[in-house]
């Protein structure tokens, strides 16, 4: 990128609500269903309908912009944003214009910069037209009316990686307050990106708008790939037009879709069906009692109080499931740094491996409890690391406590220290040099004694008991 412009970017992301129901009716708000099956009078968009809003949606929305440090408006209404298209059959969608329900906050970034947030406002989603399917085109009203918000920010970003950055945070913040399920492959977290470029201290360049954006990567990607278009077009002696294109992520370029509308032609005006509601301070009190501890304030918490590294704390607090998985473990067994190792590798490990039958966090068949037993099992050197690798992929396949399958595995580590004693005497025999070494005091030429313990113990010897035993007998040789 040329250090002779100036990037600057504005991102307006919408997340479907976690919701039982949609917006304005009682229709379900879910994922999946039959086409056509989640509707009603009032979100298919009948003649005298009338939509009556959904508490719940409005408290998620709440829930977003007190995470997020917005000012809730005391006041807000709705309005009707006008255009035509098959998959909007009243004409018009309910959104809010000039009366959000919050405007201001923001999200900081490593750097130290502030990503302002012009508003947060509540609307309801359009259904999905389908037009792959040869000569005529589908539509499935399931997903109309479905409650959104949208965050707009302030043009403040000026990187393709600074967008990624606000964008994960984002996707935090709204996940750990329960706000939404935030899954871009559900469509549930979708993004519309604007960009320009400019001479630095120079006058605001034209504004494009991105559009299609299905993933995080694809915003960077997109982003990367416009900026340096524009920048060709104006060195080139040519310009920028105000427009809306479509990312086409196989060709990694960004084509036209269409010139933009303005907002005077949607011809917002405030949709006489639904009153102004009031948003009083003892209730937005009581939401904001319901908020979660936030990912930047337990990452914080987790290096402080449990000394874990910066890097850990991030690994675990990437999603709301596998940090409340760890909090829970860490109520059975206090040793945080232990439990947090084999959560980001032992146990990450099995999403990865098919074999195991489990891809996320959330489809462990076993209970924090034992997870937790486990890691303590193989910390107190009940079994060796190995060992209890295999008993958690044991308990992936039937979820019965460690302790049980360490038995009937026979991978209990062997505590008799007369047996110890009596391998570790065996591998001696004969490694005299190795002896001499040590007996020198060279203990890392130990590790060749460790291993033929190991193997004549059949794996059940504790490789620190080893190594204690070992020295003992050097020593006392
Ligand atoms: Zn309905």
């Amino acid at each position: 990128m040329s250090a002779a412009w100036q990037v600057v970017v504005g991102l307006e992301t919408h997340c479907q609500l976690a919701t039982a129901s949609k917006l304005f009716c009682g229709c379900a708000n879910a994922f999946g269903a039959a086409p056509n099956t989640l509707v009603c009078a009032v979100c298919s968009g009948q003649p005298g309908a009338l939509p009556v809003l959904n508490r719940e949606a409005l408290d998620l929305g709440l829930r977003a912009a007190l995470a997020l440090g917005c000012n809730v408006a005391p006041r807000t209404k709705f309005d009707r944003k006008h255009y035509f298209y098959c998959d909007l059959p009243k004409g018009y969608q309910i959104s809010q214009y000039d009366q959000p329900f919050c405007t201001g906050g923001g999200i900081a970034l490593a750097s130290g910069k502030f990503v302002r947030l012009a508003r947060i406002h509540l609307e309801e989603d359009a259904g999905k037209a389908i037009h792959d399917r040869g000569a005529h085109s589908l539509v499935d009203l399931n997903r109309a009316g479905v409650p959104l918000i949208e965050a707009v920010t302030e043009p403040d970003l000026s990187s393709a990686a600074e967008a990624h950055e606000y964008l994960t945070a984002l996707k935090e913040i709204l996940q750990f307050a329960g706000v939404s399920e935030c899954d871009m492959e559900k469509g549930s977290l979708r993004c519309d990106v604007n960009v320009s470029v400019q001479r630095p201290g120079g006058a605001r360049g034209t504004k494009v708008e991105l559009k299609n954006l299905n993933s995080f990567a694809n915003v960077a990607a997109a982003l990367e790939h416009e900026v340096a278009r524009q920048i060709q077009s104006l060195e080139s002696g040519g310009e920028v037009r105000q427009e809306t294109r479509l990312f086409d992520a196989e060709a990694g370029v960004t084509r036209t879709m269409r010139t933009k509308e303005d907002a005077h032609d949607y011809r917002y005006f405030p949709d006489p069906d639904l009153p102004l509601f009031t948003l009083d301070e003892a209730h937005v009190a009581r939401v904001r009692s319901y908020l979660p501890e936030l990912p930047a304030a337990r990452r914080a918490r987790y290096v402080k109080a449990l000394g874990l590294s910066a890097y850990d704390a991030g690994v675990l607090t990437a999603s709301r499931a596998t940090s409340d998985y760890f909090e829970a473990a860490l109520r059975h067994n206090d040793a945080p740094k232990e439990l947090a190792n084999w959560l980001t590798n032992e146990v990450a490990a099995l999403f990865s491996d098919a074999a195991s039958g489990v891809r996320s966090i959330d489809e462990l068949p076993f209970k924090p409890f034992d997870f937790a037993e486990l890691v303590e099992l193989a910390r107190t050197g009940r079994v060796t690391r190995s060992g209890a690798r295999t008993i958690l992929r044991a308990m992936c396949a039937q979820p019965r406590a460690p302790r049980e399958l360490m038995r009937e595995l026979g991978l209990e580590t062997v505590a008799d220290s007369g047996q110890l004693e009596r391998w570790c005497r065996e591998a001696l025999l004969g490694r005299e040099k190795i002896v001499a070494d040590v007996r020198r005091g060279e203990e890392k030429a130990l590790g060749a004694l460790i291993g033929p313990v190991l193997k004549l113990s059949g794996g059940k010897a504790d490789p620190k008991a080893v190594r204690e035993k070992l020295l003992e007998l050097i020593r006392a040789s």
